[in-house]
């Protein structure tokens, strides 16, 4: 995804790391302050306006500290995160984890739910033997999958928010929230930059986007989504004040063996890397939301996803299909 509306009326670098850019929003002079780190595994890119540099820039700051915590608490790779602990203890009893990691696992399994189980944080064992974890992707035997799917489910999933704890009813279940976990995270990220009085700006993790007030000149951000065969169109451009945008797809995480494309978004019942979809972008009220929805609608394929969308309220979907089919909902 592009931004469309980046002031370019003075730009400035600061301490290597901040880029500044003085912009007219209404009467005042306003900085445009932005900065791009490299976490959860993708670039992040924090952006807003103020004419007070030092709260802008304490603001992103603050906002990247919070992701790094997220991540910290989410990562798969990480042996000491709270769901690695979960993974590594909750199939063989029930753990006491925090509040946070629960919760997400919850609003999960809502997903899942109104997902028909599309949407599965179990497919953990099977992103495993495809190799997205280890980074050596290679096609699993179909023995080996249907021996993956039995540990697949969402079924599989004990909480308890009461008590704090989870249990797996599989020995070999796992989670990975990869899903949905950088959308909640961007909605984190706005909420740090709107407690440090931040009215305007703009979280970008990975393509999980929360546009926050407005862009320069008291417009709506303007949001391109870029077509991944061809980088120098735009398939549609949204326009967005206070509401989030996240984009499934493909293009970027990805393998290929014989000219076939293998996406890192599983079917949850064959077991098998989605295909038909080459792109899905949803723009919500929360970047959880758009996260969550737009993987959602990359397994449930064009048709069963626009039926669920028109559920939803307050959604839009754009779906490039891998036939070149332009969908867009409403
Ligand atoms: P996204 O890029 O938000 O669409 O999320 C893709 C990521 O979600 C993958 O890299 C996996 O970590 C995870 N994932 C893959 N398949 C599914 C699925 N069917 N349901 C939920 N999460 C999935
Ligand atoms: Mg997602």
């Amino acid at each position: 995804m592009i931004l469309k509306s980046t002031p370019q009326l003075f730009l400035k670098r600061c301490g290597g790391l901040y880029f500044l850019v003085f912009v007219l929003t209404g009467c005042s002079q306003e900085l445009l302050v932005k900065e791009t780190r490299v976490l959860m595994d993708t670039y992040a890119e924090i952006s807003c306006y103020s004419s007070d540099r030092n709260n802008a820039i304490n603001a992103i700051d603050a906002a990247f500290k919070e992701t790094k915590r997220i991540e910290k608490v989410f990562s798969k790779f990480d042996e000491d995160s709270e769901v690695s602990k979960i993974n590594r203890l909750a199939g063989l009893e029930k753990v006491n984890a925090n509040e946070e990691v629960l919760s997400l696992i919850e609003r999960s399994i809502y997903y899942s739910k109104i997902s028909d189980g599309a949407f599965d944080i179990t497919v953990a064992p099977l992103m495993e033997i495809w190799g997205f974890v280890r980074k050596h992707q290679s096609i699993p035997d179909r023995g080996a999958i249907e021996n993956t799917l039995k540990s697949v489910g969402y079924h599989n999933i004990e909480l308890n928010l009461g008590e704090l704890s989870i249990r797996f009813l599989n020995r070999g279940a796992k989670i990975d929230l990869g899903g949905i976990a950088k959308g909640y995270a961007a909605d984190r990220a706005k909420d740090i930059l709107v407690s440090h009085g931040i009215k305007n700006g703009l979280v970008n993790l990975g393509g999980n986007i929360y546009a926050l007030g407005k862009a320069s000149g008291g417009r709506s951000w303007n949001i391109g989504v870029q077509d991944p065969r061809n980088k120098g169109k735009l398939l549609k451009s949204f326009e967005l004040t206070n509401k989030a945008i996240s984009t499934s797809g493909n293009y970027e995480r990805f393998f290929e063996i014989g000219g076939k494309r293998y996406s890192h978004i599983i079917n949850p019942v064959s077991g098998e890397p989605c295909q038909g979809i080459i792109s899905v972008t949803v723009a919500a009220d929360s970047a959880e939301e758009a996260d969550a929805l737009s993987t959602v609608i990359f397994v449930l394929g064009e048709e069963k996803g626009i039926n669920l969308a028109k559920s939803i309220k307050d959604i839009e979907v754009l779906i490039l299909t891998e036939e070149g089919e332009i969908i867009a909902y409403p």
